[in-house]
């Protein structure tokens, strides 16, 4: 008897399974394929599993759907309808092509298949049942358009592979990377993943790349992502990338990078990415990338990988230089910082999915391809912008919304104030050292650095409050802190206010304002302080009485004290307030030629100093 023997055909049918259908992961991912290729605007996927594997997986979608007679010959092997030629196989744009997966799937397990055509004039759908790659029946259900397949008792009539099957955390662990990974690929589909009947995962498919993103990872990731955005010779690349210091993990976990609407991994265009970051990438770490390439189809060669995850590309060094150049320019673009609008309310509203950190991570580490891009001559070659240049560039008021002018025109009055009052006085200390400004944040604090390499950030308000006290205290000192108006102003004074009137004006006086009884608690202002024309708004001038009078203080140069703080906090530059590089420049150095320039006078600092050391500490670098 001879040993040798021709395989049955089922045995054929269970090789071409180890291919294709390794796992249950593999069969969700074929699945959902087949539904994302049969158009579907939503894909349900439901799991059910006991304690030692996925028992049942069910993909629903709304999608095109089969014909009667096509149901069957669907579970073909090498039944497909998305190619009918070899040169087809050039210029692919559906995930499934090689009509096998059906086939595979059915033959080692019990599969249950009902399918409606859109548009069919038949009511009733479709349903196989398939057995082990038996066709058990097939009879006419009522259903909806759309396609549901069920696939239960995976690998049952293949002992050795259900062996090697892993427990159901791992597996699901691989089934929620598969469908996140197409869900992020196919923005314009909806899906939904439940497990044992509850939802677990969820995009709502606006077509919006981040709307699935924060759907996925939450919408604090989200947030710290910048935008790609290059169209060049080569590739189109756009997508989104981790902003300089966020969502740096040190495995590859968050790299999901198509190619012409294909997720592929490929270690050249993830070096190309970490390329792009240069030195804005902790060493050994990895940013997050969710980045669509699209090239012309002919250059993309899909055919290479029974599970598709790999592509060769006729041009890949170019390739990976346009990635890494997209790269590049997003995170050197001027608006980089900017928070990215937020999320539609929906999927803000629904984000269950929490961080799953108990999965597996696909992809542990790997070292540099041997073959490195050659360097693009622009811009690599020019010298890259250091961190403060970059941090300037953020900070940069030209950035910012053009200050409204009257509030302009406000805050130069208030700067030449203190200065005007500075160069009357005596001239400035020459020896002080003035930080160099870098910009301005939330429109409230100035960021410096100074001599010793420190970042400095200055409240504003703070800091010109310092100096304004400072100023008025020395004019009071001299004796010129009123400046008469032309008119007097009136002012009518509640009881109380007026009671304490008598004894406030002579220190309101020192201050600046020079008030008289004019009638039955009225007051006619003849003075106010010389150092701000805003304190001569009635309603200013209200505040400063009414806070005056509710001074409990007894000791009159204390009360003085205090008044001069409440004058001088509402002569000057407040908060949330747009300041002009130069403003800032000279309100920082009229900081620096203050007496005490750290403490505003209620005693707040000024001045928060960021040293090496303090900022080595927190970012745990010690
Ligand atoms: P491939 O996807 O490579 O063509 P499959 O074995 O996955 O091969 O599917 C075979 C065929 O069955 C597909 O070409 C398609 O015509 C049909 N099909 C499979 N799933 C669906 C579905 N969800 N909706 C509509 N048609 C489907
Ligand atoms: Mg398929």
């Amino acid at each position: 008897m001879g040993r040798i023997h021709v395989l049955d055909e089922e045995t054929i049918n269970h090789i071409a399974a180890g291919e294709v259908v390794e796992r249950a992961a593999s069969v969700v991912k074929e699945l959902v394929e087949n539904a994302v290729d049969a158009k579907a605007a939503k894909i349900i996927i439901d799991l059910s599993a006991d304690t030692t594997s996925v028992k049942r997986i069910a993909v629903t979608d709304d999608g095109i759907g089969v014909s009667a007679e096509d149901a069957v010959l669907a579970f073909r092997q090498h039944a497909t309808s998305k190619i009918s030629a070899p040169d087809d196989l050039a210029g692919i744009v559906t995930l499934g092509f090689r009509g096998e997966a059906l086939a595979s799937i059915a033959a080692v397990s019990k599969v249950t298949f009902t399918s409606k055509e859109r548009g069919a004039d038949t009511p009733e759908a479709v349903q196989v049942v398939i057995h082990g790659g038996e066709l058990i029946r097939q009879t006419a259900v009522g259903a909806p358009e759309g396609t549901t397949i069920v696939v239960e008792d995976l690998f049952y009539n293949t002992p050795a592979r259900r062996k090697f099957q892993r427990s159901v955390s791992t597996e699901l662990s691989h089934i929620y990377d598969i469908v996140e990974r197409i869900a992020l690929a196919h923005r314009e589909v909806s899906f939904v993943l439940l497990y044992q009947g509850k939802e677990r995962f969820r995009t709502y498919g606006t077509g919006a790349y981040q709307d699935a993103i924060a759907a996925v990872f939450g919408a604090a990731f989200a947030k710290d992502l910048t935008a790609v955005d290059a169209d060049g010779r080569i590739a189109k690349v756009s997508g989104w990338i981790s902003k300089p210091g966020c969502n740096m993990r040190p495995t590859p976990t968050r790299f999901y990078l198509s190619i012409n609407g294909r997720q592929v991994s490929s270690k050249s265009l993830q070096w190309a990415v970490r390329e792009g970051y240069g030195t804005l990438l902790p060493k050994g770490m990895y940013p997050a990338a969710f980045l669509d390439i699209t090239l012309d189809p002919r250059e993309v060669d899909v055919n290479v990988h029974p599970t598709k995850r790999e592509v060769r590309l006729s041009r890949e060094r170019d390739v990976v230089s346009a990635l890494r150049d997209a790269v590049y320019t997003a995170l050197h673009d001027d608006t980089v910082f900017e928070a990215p609008a937020a999320p539609a309310p929906e999927t803000q509203q629904k984000l269950v999915f929490e961080e799953k950190q108990s999965r597996i991570e696909p992809e542990k580490s790997y070292a540099l391809p041997k073959e490195e891009p050659k360097k693009a001559d622009a811009p690599f070659a020019s010298p890259k912008q250091s961190l403060y240049e970059k941090v300037a560039s953020y900070l940069s008021p030209a950035s910012a919304a053009e200050p409204d002018r009257a509030a302009a025109r406000q805050t130069e009055i208030q700067l030449r104030r203190t200065e005007g009052l500075r160069k009357e006085a005596e001239p400035a200390k020459p020896a002080v050292e003035v930080p160099e400004v870098l910009g301005q944040i939330a429109e409230t604090y100035i960021a410096c650095r100074n001599a010793k390499g420190e970042l400095l950030i200055i409240d504003q308000h703070a800091a010109h409050e310092r100096v304004m006290y400072d100023q008025l205290l020395r004019k009071i000192a001299e004796k010129k802190a009123s400046q008469e108006l032309l008119t007097p102003i009136t002012l009518s004074l509640s009881r109380a206010e007026s009671a304490s009137m008598p004894e406030l004006s002579e220190i309101l006086s020192q201050a600046g304002y020079v008030i008289e009884p004019f009638g039955q608690d009225v007051w006619a202002v003849r003075s106010v302080p010389v150092i701000s024309s805003t304190l001569g708004d009635v309603k200013v001038i209200h505040e400063i009485i009414a806070e005056a009078a509710g001074i409990t203080e007894k000791n009159p140069e204390r009360v003085l004290d205090r008044v001069v703080k409440t004058v001088a906090c509402r002569a000057v530059v407040k908060g949330n307030t747009p300041l002009t590089k130069n403003q800032m420049e000279r309100l920082v150095r009229q900081l620096a030629e203050t007496d005490s320039p750290y403490t505003c006078p209620h005693g707040r600092p000024t001045t928060l100093v960021l040293s090496k050391d303090k900022l080595a500490a927190m970012f745990l670098r010690t």
